[in-house]
Order: C-alpha cells, then sequence, then structure tokens
C-alpha cells in the first residue's frame, strides 16, 4: 500500500513509559517502538496520543478506581518512551484522561501550536485525511477505544496496524477479542511491512 503524505494519517496511541516499563506495563510493548519507528519518516501527519492524569486522579485504585497510578502528569511515566521517534518542531500531542479516565484518542484534547482545531476529528477534517493508521497501546484498551470512536467520529478508511500494537491480556483472549471487535465494527489489518513510500 503506497502511502500518500498529504491525505495519510498515523496515530500512535500511548507509548508511554507507564505502559512500556512502568506500573501498567504492557507485556513485549517495548518490542514495537522500532517497528513504529520505522513508519514514522512515511508520513507527513503524525499524532501521538498521551494517557495524562493529575495526582490523585479519581482512575486510581486509592480513589476508588480501576488502575495503579499512573501517566501521572509531569512524572516519568507519563512521558513518551525516549526511544520512539517523535517529530522534533510542533508534534501533535493528544492529552486524554485529564478529568476523567480516557482510553480513546478522539476523546482528548489536542496541542501543538500550530493546531487550530482541538479533537483530533476536527483536526483530521481540516487536514483532508482519508486514511488513518492506528498502533500503540494497548490492543485491548486504548487502541481498541480509540479505532472503535474512528469509525464513528472520522470520515475514511481506519487501518490498524497488527504488528505495531500490543495487548494486556489480563484474559488470555482480551487481545484476540478486541481485534475481532475492531474488524466487526469495520477496521481493517495490516503490518507495517505493507506500507511503502
Ligand atoms: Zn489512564
Amino acid at each position: 500500500m503506497k502511502i500518500n503524505k498529504d491525505t495519510d494519517a498515523l496515530l500512535v496511541v500511548d507509548v508511554q513509559n507507564d505502559f512500556i516499563t512502568g506500573s501498567l506495563a504492557v507485556p513485549n510493548a517495548v518490542d514495537i517502538i522500532p517497528v513504529i519507528n520505522s513508519i514514522i519518516p512515511k508520513f507527513t501527519t503524525i499524532i501521538y496520543s498521551a494517557d495524562s492524569h493529575i495526582k490523585d486522579h479519581p482512575s486510581f485504585q486509592a480513589q476508588g478506581g480501576p488502575w495503579p497510578d499512573h501517566c501521572v502528569i509531569g512524572s516519568f511515566g507519563h512521558r513518551l518512551h525516549k526511544d520512539l521517534l517523535v517529530r522534533t518542531g510542533n508534534p501533535v500531542i493528544v492529552h486524554k484522561g485529564l478529568k476523567e479516565e480516557a482510553y480513546s484518542a478522539f476523546s482528548g484534547l489536542v496541542t501543538g501550536e500550530l493546531n487550530t482545531e482541538k479533537t483530533v476529528e476536527g483536526l483530521l477534517r481540516t487536514l483532508g485525511t482519508k486514511r488513518l493508521f492506528i498502533c500503540g497501546l494497548a490492543t485491548d484498551y486504548c487502541v481498541k477505544a480509540t479505532v472503535l470512536d474512528a469509525l464513528k467520529l472520522f470520515d475514511g478508511e481506519v487501518y490498524v496496524l497488527l504488528n505495531a500494537v500490543r495487548s494486556v491480556d489480563i484474559n488470555k483472549t482480551d487481545g484476540i477479542r478486541a481485534i475481532d471487535e475492531m474488524g466487526e465494527a469495520g477496521a481493517m489489518f495490516i503490518a507495517t511491512s505493507d506500507l511503502e513510500d
């Protein structure tokens, strides 16, 4: 598949330290970083999402939420992994989960000084994006929620880069079930090796 730099976009979901080596580490998550890096140069539009919580967030167990403390703004765990290629200059970062836990990148706020749009769908519409390629962490949570939202809110084709996602698999088949669900909703699946300049 040939990448069109004008009308294709890449969305990298939550490749943050806490999901790789931290409190919510996804098994083998580090393996996807070189895979994602290999396709970064093929795209002009790249959006990075980041789970972004305040200290004492309602999603944390101490506050009665389901998760250990993670992705607290300003902490090491919140940062994108140092080996992930991030465009210098003005990368598009989407912060999500500022108030309540939010799995989908489409629920986040777009930052970056060149962006006049506040939402991912608004940004993609303004850019005239026709195909959205999604990778990152984790298949059974934030990738799934992002893909399902993309199919509802983004007016174009949605692809999941299957070799550039990893699942938590609290139950052994969660990742597989998430892939089934995304497929039933209309997502298409490819590998990064299918993408050509
Ligand atoms: Zn979170």
